[in-house]
């Protein structure tokens, strides 16, 4: 992998995007691994502790997924691009900002200064691109966000209606209006800190669940968002092959652990099409 040199946030959102997903990645697995698990199971016990090695298995791949997604460098400036391979016919163009030629696929990001390798969108949570060598630990962490929201999920609700005494409608309007707890009587109790991270993760589950479904669909058409919205379809390899181009061959490994390596079968700059792929692989008719 090849790290990117500037990885401070480049603007105002995302450093406050970014700094919201480090607070509060930490903050429900606080809350999840030593407030709720230990009042639902006890300490110590089988259940407490098989839960919380899948609770840390989960939280590892957090945040191992977003350590990748900022360190690895996927602009065009990462390769010599090899400009002799250069044809507008194949999707080359010319980039007026960084006054460079830029493969096909790849698009300017404004935010990041760079054209970025199978550019699918620039990411505030992570404070930089996603493109093609990111894109693996982008959709993984997007996966384990979700696992991590519905599994707390699941243990808060038989956590907090134990310890919380449901009255209407002022709890209605706690769960609707997150901060209408501080408005109504935060009374100081540790209760409503725990209502408020119930929350959290309850929205979280629905936000990461959309996009999961979302950029789930993306990778198996083989589009980036880009394509996606112009109706590209030309680099759509088959359903098995999609997911390879994003996880990698090993994709069947890939998704156990970022720290597993798994080679892509494309190199960013020159793409196959379906024709130049089954001329190149007949095996894959
Ligand atoms: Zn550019
Ligand atoms: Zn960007």
């Amino acid at each position: 992998m090849i790290i990117r040199k500037k990885i401070w946030p480049h603007t105002l959102s995302d450093f406050l995007s970014m700094t919201f997903i480090l607070t509060i990645v930490p903050l429900i697995y606080w809350f999840e691994l030593w407030v709720v698990l230990p009042a639902v199971y006890g300490f110590g016990s089988l259940s407490y502790t098989l839960n919380f090695l899948l609770g840390s298995f989960i939280m590892l791949n957090i945040v191992g997924n977003f350590t990748y997604i900022v360190f690895c460098d996927t602009s065009t400036g990462r390769d010599i691009m090899p400009i002799s391979a250069a044809n507008t016919k194949d999707g080359w163009r010319l980039c007026a900002s960084c006054e460079t030629l830029a493969p096909p696929r790849s698009w300017h990001c404004p935010t990041c200064n760079t054209c970025i390798l199978k550019r699918d969108h620039h990411c505030i949570f992570t404070g930089c691109c996603i493109g093609h060598y990111n894109h693996r630990y982008f959709i993984m962490f997007l996966l384990y966000l979700f696992i991590a929201t519905t599994y707390s999920f699941c243990f808060n609700n038989i956590f907090i209606w134990n310890r919380i005494h449901f009255e209407f409608p002022m709890s209605i309007i706690k769960i609707v209006f997150p901060l209408a707890i501080f408005v109504f009587g935060f009374d100081g109790s540790i209760d409503q800190f725990y209502l408020l991270l119930y929350i959290v993760s309850a929205v979280g589950m629905l936000y990461t669940g959309v996009l999961c479904i979302y950029h789930f669909g993306l990778m198996f058409n083989g589009n980036v968002a880009n394509e996606s919205n112009k109706k590209i379809h030309t680099y759509n390899l088959g359903f098995k092959q999609n997911i390879k181009e994003v996880l990698g061959e090993q994709w069947y490994l890939a998704w156990i652990l970022p720290y597993i390596n798994s080679q892509l079968p494309h190199n960013g700059v020159i793409w196959d099409t379906l024709n130049t792929w089954h001329y190149s692989n007949p095996k894959s008719k």
